[in-house]
């Protein structure tokens, strides 16, 4: 079977990790692409579960050789796809989902127009300011930096192929579902 790249964006603290969760935990045979990243791992992170977690000079290698199918600096830190991880994966005949950011997403559909993008919107900004101060995982400044971010993310996102919005978490999921269930049909 033909198998597609999903990518899925949103902004920081819209819900979309938990989404996918219940994305995922519903469909097994769905697997979350790993990013590298020059980010410090946060607590319970591991190297090769969550992401592979490089230095900025391995990073910046990785650039120079052409070795990313995308990248993209977000809020002070780099994070990037590998070509040949995805490469592999698909040939294995794995569904595989990548969840990135906005900018690097709209690069993926550059270079494989048959990627489906999803963006998870949230129903409004204030909702979405008081989902990432709620959180407590970032210091004022970084949840600025995250803020911005996030409003010129709702900007692209409008690029996408499906918008998926994350008001009441069972609706959003079901609505991820379908979109991928009508794509896998259409392959
Ligand atoms: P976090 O630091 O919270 O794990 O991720 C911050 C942002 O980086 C999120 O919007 C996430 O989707 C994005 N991100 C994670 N991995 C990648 C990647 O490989 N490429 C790009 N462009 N963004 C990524």
């Amino acid at each position: 079977m033909n198998k597609k790249l999903y990518v899925i964006s949103g902004s920081s603290g819209v819900g979309k990790g938990t989404v996918l969760k219940g994305f995922m935990a519903k469909n097994p045979d769905f697997m979350l692409s790993i990013s590298c990243t020059t980010r410090k791992p946060r607590e319970g992170e591991i190297d090769g579960v969550n992401y592979f977690f490089l230095t900025r000079e391995d990073f910046q290698d990785c650039i120079d050789n052409d070795k990313f199918l995308e990248w993209a600096e977000f809020a002070g830190n780099f994070y990037g796809t590998k070509k040949k991880y995805i490469k592999q994966c698909l040939e294995e005949g794995k569904n595989i989902i990548l969840e990135i950011d906005t900018k690097g997403a709209l690069q993926v559909k550059k270079q494989m127009p048959e990627a489906v993008l999803i963006f998870i919107c949230p129903p409004s900004y204030e909702a979405l300011e008081n989902r990432l101060r709620g959180r407590h995982t970032e210091d004022e400044e970084t949840i600025q930096k995250r803020l911005n971010e996030a409003k010129t993310e709702i900007e692209r996102g409008k690029q996408f192929d499906y918008q998926v919005v994350n008001d009441n978490l069972e609706i959003a999921i079901e609505n991820l579902e379908k979109i991928i269930n009508g794509e896998r049909n259409n392959a």
